[in-house]
Order: C-alpha cells, then structure tokens, then sequence
C-alpha cells in the first residue's frame, strides 16, 4: 500500500483490488495504483478505468487473479464508503460487461505514528457490509 502515501498531500487516491472470491472467502493477493487519468480531490477519486482493466488483463496473464474491488484513500473522512463510492460500486454491479457479483471495497486512512487503519467492506446490489481482513503471513 506504497501508494497511499501519495495521499499524504490531502486528496484521495486508490486503485483496484485484484485476487479471486470462492463463495465468502476473498483472497486479495495485488493492488494496484491509480492510474494516469485518474482524477483526485480531497474527497473524491475518480478511477481511471482504462487503466484498470489494463492492470486486470495483466493480473489474469499473471495468475488468474481477477479484479473484485479497489482500494482508496479518506485522508479526511470516516473510514466507511461514502454515498458517493456506494454509487459508483453499485453502477460497477449493474454493468454486465463488467460481471461482478460483489465488489470488495478497502478504505485506507491517513497513516499516524507509523501506523494506518484500513477497513474492508463487500458491497453488494442490495446492501453492504463491514468485513473482517486476514493478513496471511506466509505470502
Ligand atoms: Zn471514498
């Protein structure tokens, strides 16, 4: 999560998440960056997304890991999707080209002695829920 220092100048950033979900278990293994187009302020993130499928191509190419969520950054804000990321998680859900069933949403905050909070959350067409992250210290 290099990345998220970039937020360390007040605007938001994120990129996707890449792994793959088998019935309720997640596995996130990349995550990538925001992209050149990606256009940030401090409350907003608007995902670039050409270069997400791009990095998804390339996650497929690298070990079948496919895109199921994005991760950014509330340098100022609670540590819960905003309306606004509801709303565009959930056109996410309702594009067929896309195909997702659920969409896996990391909210990183800023980072504070050394330290930085991040919560998981799996949005879904009718509702969305707090999930709980495992760090798998073998990979
Ligand atoms: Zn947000």
């Amino acid at each position: 999560m290099r990345e998220s220092v970039a937020s360390l100048d007040g605007t938001e950033t994120g990129g996707l998440v890449l792994g793959s979900t088998e019935f309720e278990r997640i596995e996130i293994r990349h995550a990538g960056g925001p992209g050149p187009r990606a256009r940030r302020t401090a409350s907003t993130f608007d995902r670039d997304l050409n270069h997400a499928q791009l990095i998804a191509a390339d996650a497929w190419e690298r070990d079948r890991s496919q895109w199921i969520g994005e991760w950014h950054t509330h340098p100022h804000g609670p540590l819960a999707p905003s309306g606004r990321d509801i709303t565009s998680y959930q056109a996410h859900l309702r594009d067929p080209d896309l195909g997702f069933q659920q969409f896996v949403c990391l909210i990183v905050g800023a980072p504070r002695d050394g330290t930085t909070p991040l919560t998981a959350w799996i949005v879904r067409p009718s509702s969305i829920q707090p999930a709980t992250l495992v760090l798998d210290e073998e990979e």
